[in-house]
């Protein structure tokens, strides 16, 4: 029944949508177990079997969702089907896993733990290269960098590989960066190491990310 409703015109679809809310209806919640193998269909099956540890609490609420590090577990909101899409209740997950894989995954964990010191490097690296790869620089330029405060190094680490399943559309330091998340490539180098290279702790502020992201200095 949803995937017909998805195929009405949208102000009709809003109509039932609507209908549906004010009965607080679900019309379909998947399991979490089953949403775990949606959303990562496709994926190396070493990042499929970590994310199958993962808890996906699906709660009574509209929307919304979030990672929880203290509990290690992943809550999504019962609505997101019947009010967000089908398609959308994927991608939903498939971020909130990557959060959980940061957390959960010892090479990157270890990353994070120095405050990401590769990933920035990573994306320090692709600052000249964007124009060679426009989907990237679309996307990076025209959505993510319009969260504000939102665009930090947890929420990029979770969104790049829930947008780029094709790793040949990201610029090589950050393609080697995540490319053992998205097709199993090797990573070229020990996230666990101490930094070889000098890092100016002004360079740590959001505001230096978020340039680097856009392809300045
Ligand atoms: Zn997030």
């Amino acid at each position: 029944m949803l995937s017909l409703a998805e195929k009405l015109p949208p102000s009709r679809l809003a109509q039932m949508r609507d209908g549906w809310w004010r009965k607080r209806t679900y019309l379909y919640v998947t399991p979490g177990e089953v949403l775990v193998e949606r959303a990562l269909a496709g994926f190396p099956e070493d990042v499929r079997a970590l994310a199958r540890r993962c808890r996906v609490i699906r709660t009574d609420a509209r929307g919304g969702g979030g990672f929880y590090p203290d509990r290690n577990e992943v809550e999504l909101a019962a609505g997101v089907e019947t009010y967000e899409g089908l398609r959308q209740v994927e991608l939903s997950c498939c971020h909130e896993l990557f959060h959980y894989i940061c957390w959960n995954d010892e090479r990157y964990r270890a990353d994070e733990d120095q405050g990401f010191p590769y990933l920035r490097r990573a994306v320090f690296a692709s600052r000249a290269l964007l124009d060679g790869f426009p989907r990237y620089r679309a996307w990076v330029t025209g959505s993510f960098l319009r969260q504000g405060d939102h665009a930090n190094p947890v929420e990029y680490f979770a969104d790049i590989p829930t947008n780029f399943r094709d790793t040949a559309e990201l610029p090589p330091p950050i393609r080697a960066h995540f490319a053992p998340l998205i097709d199993g490539a090797a990573l070229p180098y020990d996230l666990a190491r101490r930094p070889d290279w000098k890092i100016d702790p002004r360079s740590l502020e959001l505001v230096v990310f978020q340039r680097w992201l856009a392809g300045r200095d």
